[in-house]
């Protein structure tokens, strides 16, 4: 039997009751409450749909997440439908709509619908110089314990090649020292658009290196590094023990400051103190400005998430951030990592967090994780998050769908749980550990590149924690 269903039959109500009841069927109960509670059809106008949602950021979800069966759905009931476009509205539209429909109230704060989403376009690494416009001198927050660091990085771009050269900035992890590198990248092709400037880990330098040795492409290499302006190398400390890399990078060092070539490196740790690196190549960093950052006092914790919650700052108070900057004292991206925790906890729940959900976000931050959560436990989260039975997750399919949550298993493990890769790769039915390397760096790579795909992990870790 075919049922058609027109327009005037159904009332967008009724159409969207429906829709829902399907939808219902396909994903688990969390993400049904979380991503499709306060939404409504707005209104229906020839052959478009307008599902109105509470907020941006469950604009963003329904738009990447459940577009199609949304659509699908829709399509089902209603033929003639063509398009489904998502409309944030205000909160007293939906406390309108909800009393209409006699449903719950409920308080939703409708400054969230501000938020922007330039944050998204902000993120382009550019292919060449590897530059992340994200990492500006504009917001890097300036402290007694940095203040050094900034200066000499400061004056670098203001006289490239001549005053601080090579400059070496050490310190801990999460303290700032790839912020610094590359902002003295952008700062300078800002400044000085001719530059040719180059920013490289000392991973990717190696791997680099690796692949032209075996391609043969030796020279292209050399007229890649050698011909800079600027080259930028950060993490050197992993250069500690490759010999042929060593040699390289201290060919490319005396060919770029024979031309008064800017040269700055970072490192977790002083020259004095990597181990196993030629003693020539150590006296290369000596041999201009080394400046350490050491820990951020209190105060400068305070003002640097007072800066990241700019736009935020309805939802998570000043008293959260104090806590905050209280708790975490070590490092800036954990303080960040938490900070983005608090951000969209706020941002699900639509309203200003307390001090005591604060406190209970971090607290779960801050727990040694390994005592409260098991693989397995994660493999059945991730499976239940993206509504996909764990064998198919456990599976060797390639599938896109299921290589992605795989991944995503593998790098919490990781990241949550400390395990080591080979015992990753044993937990999920002997895959190569180097399979796991893989999906760890990507996954790695992906948060950094792409904020809502970022979100979605932190969303993902904290639904590790909760119950
Ligand atoms: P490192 O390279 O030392 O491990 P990063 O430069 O990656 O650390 O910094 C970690 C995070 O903290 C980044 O998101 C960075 O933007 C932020 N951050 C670090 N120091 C500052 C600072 N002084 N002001 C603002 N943000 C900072
Ligand atoms: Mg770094």
């Amino acid at each position: 039997m075919i049922l058609i269903l027109n327009a005037k039959l159904m009332n967008p109500q009724e159409l969207w009751k429906s829709a829902l009841a399907e939808i219902q069927l396909n994903i688990s109960k969390a993400n049904y409450l979380t991503w499709f509670k306060n939404t409504f059809i707005k209104e229906i106008k020839g052959k478009i749909v307008y599902i109105a949602v509470p907020s941006s950021f469950s604009k963003e979800w329904l738009q990447n997440k459940y577009h199609k069966m949304i659509t699908r759905s829709l399509k089902n009931l209603l033929p003639s439908i063509e398009k489904v476009q998502y409309e944030v509205v205000s909160a007293p539209e939906i406390k309108r709509y909800k009393t209409s429909a006699s449903l719950k109230k409920s308080r939703i704060n409708n400054k969230i619908n501000n938020i922007k989403e330039e944050q998204l376009n902000l993120l382009n690494v550019d292919p060449i110089t590897n530059l992340n416009p994200k990492y500006t001198f504009d917001n890097f927050i300036v402290g007694s314990y940095n203040e050094l660091a900034h200066a000499a990085a400061l004056a670098v771009t203001e006289h490239p090649g001549s005053k601080y050269n090579p400059l070496f900035i050490y310190g801990g992890v999460g303290l700032g020292k790839t912020h610094l590198l590359q902002a003295i990248g952008n700062k300078l092709k800002k400044s000085r658009k001719k530059l040719k400037i180059k920013y490289v880990t000392s991973e990717k330098f190696t791997e680099e290196l690796v692949s032209a040795i075996r391609e043969q492409k030796m020279s292209e290499f050399k007229k890649k590094f050698r011909n800079l302006d600027v080259l930028l190398i950060d993490d050197i400390q992993f250069v500690a023990g490759k010999d042929k890399v060593q040699e390289e990078l201290f060919h490319t060092f005396n060919t770029l400051s024979e031309k008064n070539k800017q040269i700055v490196f970072t490192s977790d740790r002083p020259p004095k103190a990597i181990s196993s690196i030629e003693e020539r190549l150590r006296s290369r960093f000596e041999g201009g400005m080394v400046a350490d950052i050491g820990y951020p006092d209190y105060e400068t914790r305070l003002a640097i998430l007072k800066a990241k919650n700019q736009k935020t700052q309805d939802l998570v108070p000043e008293e959260s951030l104090k806590y905050l900057a209280e708790t975490i004292t070590k490092n800036i991206r954990e303080l960040e990592g938490a900070l983005n925790r608090l951000i969209i906890n706020a941002k699900l729940k639509n309203k200003t967090l307390s001090l005591e959900e604060t406190k209970k976000i971090i607290s779960s931050l801050i727990k040694t994780p390994k005592e409260y959560i098991s693989p397995k436990k994660v493999i059945k989260k991730i499976a239940s998050f993206y509504d996909l039975p764990e064998k198919d997750i456990l599976s060797h399919s390639r599938k896109k769908e299921l290589v992605k949550p795989r991944q995503i298993i593998m790098y919490l493990l990781r990241e949550e749980l400390g395990y080591s890769y080979t015992n990753i790769a044993e937990k999920l039915g002997q895959r190569d550990h180097t399979t796991v390397i893989h999906a760890y760096k990507k996954i790695s790579a992906e948060i950094e590149k792409n904020p809502v795909f970022a979100q979605e992990i932190l969303l993902l870790k904290d639904l590790l924690y909760n119950k």
